[in-house]
């Protein structure tokens, strides 16, 4: 024998076989079929999806939708490998706004099982089935518009894998858990749900907070639901909303813990940091908080092409992130434990601001259920608590008078940050108003290298970023290093926002207008700024300078606020 027929052969795989090495990645069990076939049904806008299940999934998944379905010519690519309607480019990985876009689940789901895929487009008339038992054949069928996808006897060309399955019950379970997880995600998507035959879940779509609550409640129970407080803090460039538990409130394990990050389940452990840092204060060692909380951000922030199952992400503003979700949670929890924060607000529900029950009476403060919500605690400031944000820009806020009375103001956040700015830029190259600049120290200071130019812009002007509040001081290699950015500048990216501030007074004499028309010009950004952070800063600077103030606000009448709500 020659030494050559000893080397092993390299040979290309059988299409069937790398599905089936792929197919090991992701699907574990039924329950990871049922995830992939709900995210392409909600990918294609489906409004209702009916779930059948047999033995745990093990015999059978159908899962049916209403979705916009697939052109008969291009049923046959939906289920080869790397084929995907989601994604076009890798620069399309970075904005995505789907749950999928690798282009594999359904390759590899059917290359472990006998599967079966009918799809009918809206404006088709008629639908079209492929099968495994004839891949590459479309066969005219009746069914109604969207996708039925039928997966019988996973693993049954895979009986190694088919031993890792255990009983019907625990098949089950994950299923079930898995379509609950999707269910908390969409609440505007109705789901039900048949396991051998039997209606086990039932889920109409809702859109009304109520409605919301209710579905919780059908999945984590009344009892979490009652004790729970809805948040919501919104803003343009992230917003945190959802059901969160009250510090007397814990659980043995991390069971009810539910994070979404647009729409998508993720579990993460910036996330898992910052709920955990923020609830630390008020649980017992070896207990856990319960929560469904959804953050909304844009999909350029999060990187989801990090894992093959898609439950791990990656952030570019990991710390912004992390500070944001923990400051929300701790001043939601805060407030209420302490019977501070927005007293008023506590046992409103959204929906007493809609237009029928403003009819109904005088009431604001109708119970309607026994949750309490909370918006960002802007208690103690002249407005009151906030209510809602309108247009991203106007803060309708409630306050309390004595004698159960209420007062409402619509502040106008645009106009007052603008004079919150120029009044703290003024004070701060004055070098009068030092002491309400707050700065935040970067939890990991940051390294900037600087061009020779910048270098010697920075040297000149080191003075006069410290009294914006920057801390920054040079390497003995000459890079920047950050350590602290004023608090009112903590949404920006740090290294980006000093080297364009650093560009800005480049070869000028006049430094200071420079810096001040440079950060006036990052103002726009105001919407990514947290609420208590805007609403602290108003009330210092309307101290001294309320004239100037007194076009950003207006109280509004119960008249008024029935015009504008019912109008
Ligand atoms: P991905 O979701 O990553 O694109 P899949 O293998 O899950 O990959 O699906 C492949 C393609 O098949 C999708 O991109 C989509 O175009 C189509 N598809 C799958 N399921 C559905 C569905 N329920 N409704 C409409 N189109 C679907
Ligand atoms: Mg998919």
């Amino acid at each position: 024998m020659s030494e050559v027929d000893l080397l092993p052969v390299i040979k290309v795989l059988p299409t069937q076989l790398a599905n089936q090495i792929a197919a090991g990645e992701v699907i574990e069990r039924p329950a990871s079929v049922i995830k992939e076939l709900i995210e392409n049904a909600l990918d294609a806008d489906a409004t209702r999806l009916d779930i059948e299940l047999v033995n745990g999934g093990m015999e059978s998944i159908v899962v049916t939708d209403d979705g916009h379905g697939v052109q008969a010519n291009e049923l046959p690519l939906a289920i080869s490998r790397h084929a995907t309607s989601k994604i076009e480019s890798v620069e399309d990985l970075l904005n995505l706004h789907s749950l999928g876009f690798r282009g594999e689940a359904l390759a590899s789901i059917c290359s472990v099982s006998q599967w079966e895929m009918i799809s009918r487009p809206h404006d088709q008339s008629q639908a079209v089935k492929i099968s495994h038992l004839m891949p590459d054949d479309t066969i005219a069928i009746n069914h109604a518009p969207g996708t039925r996808v039928s997966i019988k006897q996973l693993f049954c060309n895979t009986p190694a894998r088919r031993k890792f399955l255990r009983a019907e019950r625990t098949e089950y379970r994950h299923c079930d858990d898995v379509i609950k997880r999707m269910a908390l995600a969409r609440f505007d998507v109705a789901f039900y749900v048949k396991h051998n035959g039997r209606q086990s879940l039932r889920l109409p779509a809702v859109t009304e907070d109520i409605g919301r609550s209710r579905r919780v409640a059908q999945i984590c129970g009344d009892a979490y639901v009652k004790q729970s407080v809805v948040i919501d803090y919104p803003h343009t460039g992230m917003r945190l909303w959802g059901w969160l538990s009250q510090a007397d409130y814990s659980r043995q394990s991390t069971d009810l813990q539910y994070f979404y990050i647009n729409g998508r389940i993720i579990r993460d452990r910036v996330i898992n940091h910052a709920v955990r840092l923020a609830y630390q204060p008020v649980l017992p060692a070896g207990r856990h908080a319960a929560y469904v909380l959804h953050l909304e951000i844009d999909p350029a922030m999060v990187d989801v092409n990090v894992h093959p199952t898609k439950y791990e992400v990656r952030f570019r503003e990991s710390r912004i992130i992390h500070d944001f979700i923990s400051r929300c949670i701790r001043d939601a929890i805060h407030a209420v434990s302490s019977g501070d924060g927005s007293p008023s607000a506590k046992n409103i529900s959204h929906d007493v601001y809609a237009a029928s029950s403003l009819d109904k009476g005088n009431s604001y403060q109708t119970k309607v259920s026994e949750q309490h919500i909370l918006y960002p605690s802007t208690a103690g400031t002249r407005f009151g608590n906030v209510l809602t944000v309108v247009h991203e820009r106007y803060a309708l806020t409630q306050q309390s008078l004595s004698q159960g009375q209420q007062r409402f103001y619509l502040l106008d956040l645009q106009t007052a940050v603008a004079i919150w700015v120029s009044s703290l830029l003024l004070d701060g190259l004055n070098g009068s108003g030092k002491k309400e600049i707050k700065s935040l120290p970067l939890l990991i200071p940051q390294r900037l290298v600087l061009a020779t130019n910048e270098l010697a812009v920075f040297k000149q002007h080191q003075k006069l970023f410290g009294s914006l509040g920057f801390d920054l001081s040079l390497t003995e290699d000459k890079n920047l290093l950050i350590r602290k950015i004023p608090s009112l500048l903590q949404c920006y990216d740090s290294k980006k926002l000093i080297q364009q501030l650093l560009i800005a007074v480049i070869d000028t004499t006049a430094p200071e207008k420079e810096l001040s028309t440079a950060l006036f010009e990052l103002l726009p950004d105001y919407k990514k700024l947290d609420l208590n952070v805007i609403f602290s800063a108003i009330e210092l600077s309307i101290n001294k300078s309320a004239d100037e103030y007194t076009s950003c606000w207006r109280e509004l009448t119960p008249t008024d606020l029935n015009d504008w709500l019912g109008g």
